[in-house]
């Protein structure tokens, strides 16, 4: 068990990197404009890009450098990733969403992956670099939040190797992030919440495909004021091309 002293100095280093700069790149972000959605690139083709400023990555990527994830697994320990995220609330609470769901996408894949899928996607997610990838959880669907049981629609049948999920999320937070876990049922379990599985889905497929698509950004009024909140809780609804409440996606099962 290691305590808050064993931190000290990381724990100093994130503070005076925000005091020294990082909060005036807060201010100004926030002040600047909301995250967009680029859904066709200039030849027509689907892209579904979350677009930020450059100012926005410098700030995301401080805390991913720092060791906002792979610490909790180097130390065996959720301590130093708690102690940055506590941090990073004083001077930018919004980006404590993408640095939470990353974590909670990087721990069940450790704790329930196989090998397989642990080989594939960890080594990505504790990358020590700026090159990281993000994590997000995506489980409620239109219907609502807080019995998962009875509302996730999304069926999952297997397809291959891999799993084929239809259906489409709500308030999908941290969109455009690399990987998602994702709830969905597969065909034939049982109704209700033991019924439900975890599924790893990438952005993109092996070949390089959209593996989901975003209907579109959720506007919001109340966080609008909070430095960045809307950036890093971007919302989407996936759907396919094909029509409303349809995700085609290449995805892993736990
Ligand atoms: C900023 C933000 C980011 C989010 N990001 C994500 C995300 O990344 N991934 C994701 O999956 N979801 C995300 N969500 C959705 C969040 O998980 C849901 O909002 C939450 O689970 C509640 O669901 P709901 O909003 O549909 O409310 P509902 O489930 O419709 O509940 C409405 C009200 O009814 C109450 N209620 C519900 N059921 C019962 C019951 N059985 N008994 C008594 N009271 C009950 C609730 O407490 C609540 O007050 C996000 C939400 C917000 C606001």
């Amino acid at each position: 068990m290691v305590g808050i002293t064993a931190y000290d100095s990381l724990l100093q280093e994130y503070e005076s990197w925000w005091q020294d700069g990082g909060y005036a790149i807060s201010d100004a972000v926030d002040r600047s404009r909301t995250p967009w959605l680029r859904m066709f690139d200039t030849a027509g083709v689907r892209v579904d890009e979350i677009l930020y400023s450059p100012e926005y990555w410098r700030m995301l990527k401080k805390g991913y450098g720092l060791g906002v994830v792979w610490r909790a697994f180097k130390d065996e320990s959720l301590l130093p990733s708690l102690f940055l995220i506590y941090i990073t609330s004083f001077y930018d609470c919004g980006l404590s969403c993408p640095y939470t769901v990353s974590l909670s996408t990087a721990l069940p894949i450790s704790k329930y992956g196989s090998p397989e899928i642990k080989d594939r996607f960890l080594p990505h997610l504790l990358r020590e670099d700026d090159r990281a990838w993000q994590g997000a959880t995506w489980m409620t669907e239109i219907k609502g939040g807080s019995d998962l049981g009875a509302n996730v629609e999304t069926v999952a049948v297997p397809d291959g190797a891999a799993w084929r999920l239809t259906g489409g999320k709500y308030f999908a937070s941290n969109a455009g992030a690399e990987l998602a876990v994702v709830a969905a049922r597969p065909k034939g379990a049982p109704l209700g919440v033991r019924g439900l599985a975890l599924f790893v889905l990438p952005r993109r497929r092996q070949d390089g495909q959209l593996n989901y698509t975003i209907r579109r950004l959720k506007d919001k009024i109340a966080t609008r004021s909070v430095p960045l909140v809307k950036s890093n809780c971007a919302k989407v609804k996936p759907t396919s091309w094909e029509g409303p409440r349809t995700v085609s996606t290449s995805s892993w099962r736990f």
